[in-house]
């Protein structure tokens, strides 16, 4: 492999580099992917129930090193050691999951006349992942594992900051009996080894998970190839809270504030009854001095720093010192720290409230009524997730069904299992990943048809 450049991973809690890996360039795409092309054509001739149970074993390999891999995660994106601790195991649960889908990937017959009609699922070929630094383990997975368990081989290229874990789930890969090259991880810049990946002629589909504006990007490279695509991109979702519903509940700060933020399904918005804004301001006022933010290795530690000095100037942009706010407390000195905060009664149209911040600050608006809480709901681009509050069953029903986003939860604030299906309205991305139908989307479905008039 060629070495023009390299990439310092730092440790966002103390600001040293912990690591230097070298990038990769066009070439070492192009060799990766012919690479993954042989390995995919033998991978796809594997009878099923051992794809399966190499799957499983890569699993069980990934669980065997849990705590490793999560120690990686928080020193190389800054999580906290509880999260990083669920993030592995959501890689093994992803993998686990795929594998049991393999030997069910099953086409259909459909009965026409003079004949027999049968449709096959078929691998696409080598898959290309692109994974940004918010998820780095279970976002490199949830393409990877349903892709591979399809028949695919994968070459996944993870963000500039975390592409350690990445590197560690490859090894433990062939460690569990996959064959090689069969996933490859190649660390690189974006615009140089996640473009070539993208304009690879010989890459069948892309999964792209990261910003809007790069996901256009992508899309557009893409429709030039006429290439699958699947975009998992921004968001700026809704918490609506009506004034009869359990309020406490309702404004849990780690609906927003969960890894520091930096998450796409971050619930930003939070959207409260005029009737109760003040009850929700004193509650989130009390909830915000609370959360302790620090070391993320610490077990008792809730949030940790946030990615990058790029990202901690980012959000600092949104969040003007005297801007009216709540505001929690977050460590000086080294690392990229930055407080949980909730500006309070923003302009609806000012860039805190319509964009995505991605960092732990959340905007507090007051709606009037049902038809005004969905009027501002939708009133964003993106169409990723959101919370409804409401104990009037009817209600919650409505405004579920007005709401145009992909994962919506009602009296809760969850929205990510690795079996159900995921993925976003309007600018939030298309298509859908996780979930029953998460191996078909690897697939081409071929249609045969057999006469039996010959
Ligand atoms: P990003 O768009 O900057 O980068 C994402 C990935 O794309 C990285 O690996 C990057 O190197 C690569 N990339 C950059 N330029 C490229 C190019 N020209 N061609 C190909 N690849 C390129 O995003 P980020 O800052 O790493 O991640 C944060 C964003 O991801 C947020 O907007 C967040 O909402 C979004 N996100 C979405 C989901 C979801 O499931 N919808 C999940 C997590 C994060």
């Amino acid at each position: 492999m060629s070495h023009p450049y390299e990439l310092d991973v730092l440790n966002p809690a103390t600001e040293e580099v912990i690591a230097t890996v070298p990038g990769a360039v066009e070439q070492d795409v192009d060799a990766a992917v012919r690479r993954a092309e042989r390995a995919q054509r033998a991978w796809a001739a594997v009878a099923p129930a051992d794809r399966a149970r190499l799957l499983r074993r890569f699993a069980a390999v990934v669980d065997e090193h849990r705590e490793e891999l999560a120690r990686l995660e928080v020193r190389e994106a800054g999580h906290t050691i509880g999260n990083a601790r669920w993030e592995a195991g959501n890689v093994r649960d992803l993998l686990d999951y795929a594998a049991g889908g393999v030997e069910r990937l099953t086409g259909r017959q459909i009965p026409v006349p003079g004949g027999l009609d049968v449709t096959i699922l078929e691998p696409l070929g080598v898959v290309g992942v692109i994974a940004p630094w918010n998820f780095p383990m279970p976002i490199a997975a949830w393409g990877t594992a349903p892709a591979l368990a399809a028949g695919n081989a994968v070459v996944l290229k993870p963000a500039e900051t975390t592409p350690l874990t990445a590197l560690r789930l490859a090894e433990l890969a062939l460690e569990a009996g996959l064959p090689e090259h069969l996933f490859q991880v190649l660390p690189g810049r974006g615009d140089i080894a996640g473009e070539a990946l993208v304009r690879h002629p010989r890459v069948a589909k892309i999964v792209f998970t990261g910003s809007t504006r790069v996901g256009k990007h992508v899309m557009a490279l893409c429709a030039d190839q006429v290439k699958q695509v699947t975009l998992e991109l921004g968001g700026k979702s809704p918490n609506i809270v009506f004034a009869d519903a359990d309020l406490r509940a309702a404004v849990d700060p780690f609906s927003f504030l969960d890894n520091s933020g930096q998450d796409c399904c971050a619930r930003t918005r939070i959207l409260v009854q005029e009737s109760v804004y003040d009850e929700v301001s004193a509650l989130l006022a009390e909830a915000l001095a609370a959360v302790v933010v620090g070391d993320p290795a610490d077990e008792k530690t809730q949030m940790g720093p946030l990615i990058s000095g790029r990202q901690l100037e980012r959000v600092r942009r949104f969040v003007p010192e005297d801007a009216p706010a709540l505001r929690g407390g977050a460590p000086d000195g080294p690392g990229f720290w930055f407080p949980p905060t909730v500006l309070t009664r923003p302009a609806p149209d000012s860039a805190a409230a319509r964009e995505e911040i991605f960092g732990p600050v959340a905007v507090l608006l007051p709606f009037t009524d049902e038809e005004d809480a969905v009027r501002l709901a939708n009133d964003t681009p993106y169409g990723l997730s959101g919370s409804i509050w409401t104990r009037d069953v009817g209600r919650a029903l409505r405004v579920s069904g007005a709401v145009r986003a992909g994962n919506l939860s009602v009296n809760s604030h969850s929205s990510v299992r690795y079996w159900t299906p995921f993925g976003g309205y309007k600018q939030s991305g298309v298509g859908r990943e996780l979930g029953p139908d998460a191996l078909t989307a690897f697939t081409e479905t071929k249609n045969v048809f057999i006469s039996t008039e010959a």
